[in-house]
């Protein structure tokens, strides 16, 4: 009654949520006396896959024949491999959220989304997710058997906890594996997901002409570049750099958010962050009230001597 971990990567280096995932399955084992087998989809190289052991995998299960982002074939095999498991875990993440669905339609498992605490108790599994945008706090109880938790992302860390870790190459029938393309798009040289430091920017950037002082910061910063709606509505940025409600839901520890008013919708997919900064010229404007740190002023001020102050530190 092993748990089963799913595992993501980004040119066949796993994903920081991965870990995460990993980490927290690996807690979840000691309290039920069992083991953690994560799978992996990739190609990634031998060395990478051990690295799930640091974590405290000490099992990987890795099949390379399935497309990323077929969710179809890679839940038929998850369910294929995770028949003697009760907890599934995976990171909350674009691709999990299509494939963590189908498999608990498949194996008929209750499904817990936006998890956020280790289960306060293991049978039935209790936990605690974020709900309503983040804006409150469920106690969840799994009434079936078999449980999937997607862990939301940045809420229980990276835990080191070193195990020997076996490697076992898994194939597939090809006929069951249906292929498309479509996966989370990197934007730029950083994922949105994983990205420890986001620059985000609105419309007080007013036009797309002035993005290279934020994609600037972000370079000082070694961060990832996302924007409000109306940004990528009007085009001046593309689609994925979108953040809030309607966007990309993130969490990284630290958030700037340059221009942007401080809708409850831009909130709703950012508040999750661990530390907010805020630059904009009114005083008034909402997203003061949820920062932990605003500067009160113009933008085309701010930015080029927060580039030259970080530099100077850097
Ligand atoms: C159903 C629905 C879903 C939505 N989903 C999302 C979503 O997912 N994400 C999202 O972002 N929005 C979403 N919106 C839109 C949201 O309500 C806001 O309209 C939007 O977030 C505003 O974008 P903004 O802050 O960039 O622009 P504005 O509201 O125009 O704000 C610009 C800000 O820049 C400041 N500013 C101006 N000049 C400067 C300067 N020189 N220096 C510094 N600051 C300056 C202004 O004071 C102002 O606060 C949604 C709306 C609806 C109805």
């Amino acid at each position: 009654m092993s748990i089963i971990v799913y595992t993501e990567s980004w040119e066949e280096k796993f994903r920081k949520s991965t870990f995460e995932a990993v980490s927290y399955a690996s807690e979840v084992a000691k309290m039920l006396s069992t083991n953690v087998i994560a799978i992996s989809f990739g190609e990634e190289s031998s060395e990478e896959l051990a690295k799930l052991g640091n974590y405290g995998a000490e099992k990987v299960l890795a099949c390379n024949q399935i497309e990323k982002g077929d969710s179809e074939a890679t839940s038929n095999f998850l369910a294929e491999n995770s028949i003697d498991a009760n907890i599934i875990v995976f990171a909350t993440t674009n691709t999990s959220k299509m494939i963590a669905s189908r498999l608990s339609a498949k194996i008929k498992a209750g499904i817990v989304s936006n998890v956020i605490e280790l289960p306060s108790e293991v049978s039935p599994v209790t936990l605690k997710r974020k709900s309503f945008s983040s804006k409150a706090i469920e106690q969840v109880k799994v009434n079936s058997d078999k449980a999937i938790i997607c862990l939301a992302s940045n809420s229980y860390g990276v835990i080191e906890n070193h195990k020997n870790c076996s490697i076992e190459k898994k194939t597939i029938n090809s006929s069951e594996n249906i292929r498309f393309k479509g996966q989370e798009i990197a934007n730029g040289k950083l994922s949105l997901a994983e990205a420890e430091i986001i620059v985000s920017a609105g419309r007080g950037l007013k036009g797309p002409e002035n993005w290279k002082m934020i994609e600037d910061l972000a370079e000082t910063l070694g961060a990832a570049t996302a924007c409000s709606k109306p940004v990528s509505d009007i085009g001046w940025r593309s689609h994925d750099e979108h953040v809030g409600q309607t966007g990309k839901a993130v969490a990284p520890n630290l958030y700037f958010a340059i221009g942007i008013s401080g809708a409850i919708q831009h909130l709703a997919g950012v508040n999750s962050s661990k530390v907010m900064v805020v630059i904009n010229t009114d005083p008034e404007a909402p997203f003061f009230k949820s920062a932990d740190y605003g500067i009160v002023g113009d933008a085309f001020e701010i930015v080029p001597k927060l580039i030259e102050e970080i530099k100077k530190i850097r």
